[in-house]
């Protein structure tokens, strides 16, 4: 019998995943009550980013866009990151999902990250009522100085950085793929997780430095989806470091078409 060698690494990754589940059983990494992975109680302890910043010198603003001084450098718009780094809990959470395959944390970080979005919206919220009331200049002032990404959320293309084939075999699951799948429904917003390829594998970039990972990164992805005539895309991550990867996949983004590129993570690492 001729067996299919992604056939067996496939499914080995399965049965771990089963094994894991008896050895990990399902408790709050917080508390240890069984259940979830973040019981209610724990979760509400989490803080949300307080502001966001321009992710290179982190001064802050409200929509995570790179400030002009900083932004020539850079292919992507901004970042929007939900929660801390250093909340012990996030921490713990994005190590579990990703290297215990634990695919069941997805759940609670992309709620986090649906709760920081909505803050987003809420902040760039046009009043209809005042626009109706007579024209309140402020309001098309504010417009102007909003990314289009936020001005016109519900059209952004949603899209996960996407991970080696050998790693996804070995995984089994892409962490950032099933995060942007829930942000997406949550929103009702087109996602696109087949045509952005990350066409090699380097080495882990946790482990290189910052000039280090700009290198490692390059050319690393294609698209191989068509021409994105001017969509606005959110780019979905678990972590951002140094912007590297999310840069270089907005790089090849934007030579294909897309308008904004805004990273959404959970934290910054
Ligand atoms: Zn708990
Ligand atoms: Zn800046």
């Amino acid at each position: 019998m001729i067996v299919n060698k992604d056939f067996i690494t496939r499914n080995a990754s399965r049965t771990w995943a089963f094994f894991l589940d008896l050895i990990f059983p399902i408790e709050c990494l917080g508390c240890g009550r069984e259940g979830r992975w973040l019981c209610e109680d724990c979760f509400k302890k989490i803080n949300l980013k307080p502001k966001q910043y321009c992710l290179h010198c982190k001064k802050a603003n409200d929509f995570g866009q790179f400030c002009l001084p900083c932004q020539v450098i850079y292919s992507l718009d901004g970042v929007w990151i939900a929660a801390l780094y250093d909340e012990l809990l996030i921490s713990q959470a994005i190590k579990k999902l990703k290297y215990y395959f634990l695919s069941g944390l997805a759940d609670d970080l992309s709620r986090l990250m649906i709760l920081s979005v909505d803050k987003l919206l809420e902040q760039g919220r046009i009043s209809k009522f005042g626009l109706r009331s007579g024209v309140d200049w402020s309001n098309f002032k504010r417009a102007a100085g909003l990314p289009l990404a936020v001005l016109n959320f519900y059209d952004n293309l949603v899209v996960p950085v996407p991970l080696s084939r050998k790693r996804l075999r070995w995984r089994g699951f892409n962490q950032a793929e099933l995060l942007a799948r829930r942000v997406a429904e949550k929103y009702g917003l087109e996602l696109n997780s087949g045509n952005l390829i990350r066409v090699k594998h380097k080495k882990a970039q946790a482990k290189l430095n910052e000039i280090h990972r700009l290198e490692n990164i390059k050319n690393c992805f294609v698209w191989r989806g068509g021409n994105l005539n001017k969509k606005n895309i959110i780019l979905v991550d678990d972590v951002v470091t140094t912007g590297a990867t999310l840069n270089e996949c907005a790089k090849i983004l934007k030579a294909n078409g897309a308008g904004e590129v805004f990273g959404l993570v959970v934290a910054k690492g």
